[in-house]
């Protein structure tokens, strides 16, 4: 069951890590390694079940290889579950635990933050070994990702815009956000920067509070945003949102946001919301500036250098555009063809480079 689970999507390695003094269950899925060591989050969630785990890590797991190659890293994708309450069943001897099992992996698995985890837990992890990102500042990392992530989103609507508009100007324009959480705390504060009009919602008062204060953000009830009437749509909460139920009641140009996996089926409703005339900028290239921070970790972190690594997503997106344009393709499709062209040119190489080597052997 597992094995065919792997092979659909050619997964190279799934581990289960079991550590019954901290009470640790989770599971680390290795995507690909064809562009180098895998990079992804740790998302610590109260599963229903390890089914719902095992289906998460492995979809979240593929969704990061895509990321990472899109974004021009030199890193393969995974992800990591563990699968437990963040908010009562954290605890030290646990994120160490994990962080043994990513030792044992030797360097094939780079892990850091995701929903659920926080700074905190990668510094455990960190006690244990030294394949984690986003661990504190004081140990030279980047320190909290979100505002990076927020940048990057910033740079993609920015995109969008002149896409949808002509201008890439965001003055005037009205963004209705959907979880305004870490990252789009972070986004609203750019928007408004930017002159935007924010209307915002979140299942969670406090945070929806924070930001009607600060930015005089309109707020409407969690079912009320897809028919919000602004010109641009920033998923920034869940997956799965853009489904044959809220597609339809959309009134926006645009929809750019940092939530993963947000067409609850690519082909379907990729194509439902290009008929509908909505650019969609695809949701791992908007959300990459997190990933594109914690690499510069890899290489000796530089702030400035990762900004400017986080704001050629505009150009990204651009490229995205055209070759969806030109090929007729959706948006979504033409991030993954785009991504997939890039791994199947390394692996071209690299099967080169042995024939080269092979020839050179029998040569002698
Ligand atoms: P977060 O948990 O801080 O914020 C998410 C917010 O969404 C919360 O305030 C939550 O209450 C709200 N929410 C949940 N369900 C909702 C619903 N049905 N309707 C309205 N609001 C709802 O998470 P975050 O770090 O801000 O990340 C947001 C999204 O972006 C996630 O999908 C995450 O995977 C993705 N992402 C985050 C980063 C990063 O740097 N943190 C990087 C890439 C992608």
């Amino acid at each position: 069951m597992l094995f065919s689970k792997m092979e659909k999507d050619n997964y190279e390695q799934v581990v289960f890590c079991q550590d019954k003094t901290s009470e640790l269950k989770a599971i680390i899925a290795v995507h690909s390694t064809t562009l180098g060591p895998a990079l992804g989050g740790c998302r610590m969630w109260p599963y229903e079940s390890e089914e719902a785990a095992l289906e998460d890590v492995l979809r979240l797991s593929r969704g990061m290889t895509y990321k990472n190659a899109a974004a021009g890293l030199d890193l393969g994708g995974e992800k990591a579950v563990i699968i437990a309450d963040p908010k009562k069943d954290k605890s030290e001897a646990m994120f160490r635990a994990l962080g043994r099992f990513v030792e044992s992996l030797n360097g094939r698995y780079i892990i850091a933050e995701d929903v659920g985890t926080t700074v905190k837990d990668m510094d455990y992890i960190h006690e244990e070994t030294d394949y984690v990102t986003g661990v504190s500042e004081s140990f030279g990392s980047s320190g909290n990702p979100s505002p990076m992530t927020a940048r990057g989103i910033l740079a993609a609507m920015k995109r969008c815009a002149k896409e949808a508009y002509g201008s890439d100007s965001l003055k005037g324009k009205t963004v209705a956000i959907q979880g305004v959480g870490n990252v789009a705390f972070s986004l609203c504060e750019q928007l408004d920067q930017e002159g935007a009009n924010l209307i915002v919602t979140d299942i969670n008062q406090e945070a929806v509070d924070r930001v009607v204060e600060r930015f005089e953000a309109k707020a409407v009830a969690p079912d009320e945003i897809y028919q919000a009437d602004a010109d641009i749509f920033s998923p920034c909460a869940l997956g799965g949102i853009l489904n044959d139920d809220t597609i339809p009641k959309l009134k926006v140009k645009v929809i750019c946001g940092s939530a993963n996996n947000q067409l609850l089926d690519i082909k379907k409703h990729g194509k439902m919301i290009n008929e509908k005339g909505i650019i969609y900028a695809p949701d791992y290239i908007v959300n990459s500036g997190g990933v594109i921070n914690i690499a510069d970790e890899l290489n000796n972190y530089n702030h400035e250098r990762a900004m400017q690594k986080i704001d050629q997503i505009y150009d990204q997106i651009g490229k995205v555009f055209e070759f969806a344009n030109t090929e007729k393709i959706t948006t979504a499709d033409a991030a993954d063809q785009i991504a997939e062209k890039r791994i199947r040119q390394l692996k071209e190489v690299r099967s080169n480079f042995f024939k080269h080597e092979h020839s050179l052997l029998t040569k002698r």
